[in-house]
């Protein structure tokens, strides 16, 4: 989608400080991290919300989080624990509309959130 901000650090229009790519998702650190890993995993191919998922996404859903996974590891928070969250709309303040798992980790969190 062209005017996507996801989709231009995908094709390499804007900058991203990439950490994990493969065939279905790419992996960036979060701009403005709320921990001190604060990674978002995305579809390559563009979907708004979670509310747009069909049942041709199912694979690359898993692969997020198989992602997720690998990048933990090589993050070190396996063990020590992290957060895999996806906001949808406003009340879960979703404020880019390309889905994206974020991935936070590396210090204690609260729950439930706020
Ligand atoms: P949301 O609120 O939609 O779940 O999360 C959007 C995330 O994207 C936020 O954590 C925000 O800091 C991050 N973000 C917004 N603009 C940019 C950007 O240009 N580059 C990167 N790497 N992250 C961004
Ligand atoms: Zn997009």
């Amino acid at each position: 989608m062209s005017d996507c901000l996801f989709c231009k650090i995908r094709d390499g229009e804007i900058p991203g400080d990439i950490v994990y790519e493969n065939d279905h998702v790419l992996a960036f650190n979060d701009i403005n991290p709320v921990a001190p890993t604060h990674i978002l995993i995305i579809p390559k191919e563009h979907i708004s919300t979670l509310n747009d998922l069909e049942e041709n996404h199912t694979q690359t859903m898993g692969e997020l989080f198989i992602a997720a996974k690998a990048i933990a590891s090589k993050e070190d928070i396996s063990d020590s624990g992290y957060r895999t969250v996806f906001n949808c709309n406003k009340d879960a303040q979703q404020t880019v509309f390309h889905i994206h798992l974020h991935l936070i980790g590396g210090r204690k969190m609260l729950w439930p959130p706020g």
